[in-house]
């Protein structure tokens, strides 16, 4: 017993420098990624099915590494938060999204809001609120055409904090929503007290709503909050129409997911501003 507790020391100290090692290399990878432009922003559009129409873009960082190809977020982001990375990436991604809505714009494309995730640290990141109002400015954009989602975890820490913050941005104009809502933690009487505009019932709830019972009774819980509480709701990670018709039946009109368009780059616009599904 005790060798073989000794062997599994061993290779316990043996994969985590690897993982170390991983992580490093990941990390300086990144950081070259960053600089050298080799990240991009796809968008998916989100889609208001009684006004049959586009009502905004949800923008999604890519990775568009010269050997590996297309990287997706869930690779490098964790690695990004954990090393701080996420700052200025994170920056860049908001300032990359208002520069593209502006060429839109410039394109005679209809004005729409872009959202922006936000990482935790990124919401908590001192300064944030004048970072953004100077990406507005330098980019002419107004902020009601910038949108943020933050997850339930990043809001319920230090939650004064994150009331005068809100506070701030809803003040500025700038929309909020909270993602993947369901999956995290909420106190529902700061639901009711922070400033948001917007919940996104997350994909995990739309993926056997059709099979199981709980995740739809889950759904349709979260639609009857958000009208309770006289918030919108969107509906993600849509794929049928048959998820698609039950949640309109709980009363939810407003849907992202592959069923529309999958993310896309933004030059495919006549899919994004038109995803055939609902014209
Ligand atoms: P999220 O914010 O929940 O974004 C939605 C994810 O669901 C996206 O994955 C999108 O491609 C995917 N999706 C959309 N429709 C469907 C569908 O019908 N079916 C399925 N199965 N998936 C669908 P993606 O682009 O891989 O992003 C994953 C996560 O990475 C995002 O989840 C978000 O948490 C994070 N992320 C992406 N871009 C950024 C960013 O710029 N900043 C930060 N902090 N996080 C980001
Ligand atoms: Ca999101
Ligand atoms: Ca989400
Ligand atoms: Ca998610």
């Amino acid at each position: 017993a005790k060798s073989l507790g000794r062997n599994n020391f061993q290779f316990f100290t043996a994969s985590m420098n690897d993982e170390a090692i991983r992580f490093f290399n990941l990390e300086n990878r990144l950081r070259a990624a960053l600089d050298q432009g080799e990240l991009v922003l796809h968008y998916q559009p989100l889609v208001d099915l009684r006004q049959r129409a586009v009502v905004g873009m949800e923008a999604l960082v890519r990775w568009n590494d010269p050997e590996q190809g297309m990287i997706a977020p869930g690779e490098f982001i964790p690695v990004a938060e954990e090393t701080g990375l996420i700052l200025p990436l994170g920056e860049w991604v908001l300032r990359e999204a208002m520069r593209q809505n502006r060429v839109w714009q410039e394109q005679g494309y209809p004005l729409l809001p872009i959202s922006v995730n936000l990482s935790p640290r990124q919401f908590r990141q001192r300064g944030l609120v004048e970072t953004i109002r100077a990406i507005l400015a330098e980019t002419g954009q107004p902020a009601r055409l910038l949108e943020l989602e933050i997850t339930e975890g990043a809001l319920m820490q230090e939650v004064g904090e994150t009331l005068s913050k809100l506070e701030e941005l809803a003040a500025m104009g700038v929309r909020l929503t909270i993602d993947d809502f369901g999956t995290g933690y909420s106190s529902l009487s700061y639901l009711k007290r922070f400033p948001v505009h917007k919940l996104k019932v997350d994909q995990s709830f739309t993926r056997d709503l059709c099979e199981d019972r709980e995740d739809a009774a889950i759904a349709a819980a979260i639609i009857g909050l958000a009208h309770s509480l006289e918030l919108d709701i969107l509906a993600e990670g849509v794929e049928t129409a048959e998820q698609l018709s039950m949640l309109m039946g709980y009363g939810c009109h407003k849907f992202q997911g592959y069923y529309f368009s999958r993310p896309l780059a933004p030059s495919q616009t006549d899919t994004l501003f038109h995803p055939s599904s609902i014209l």
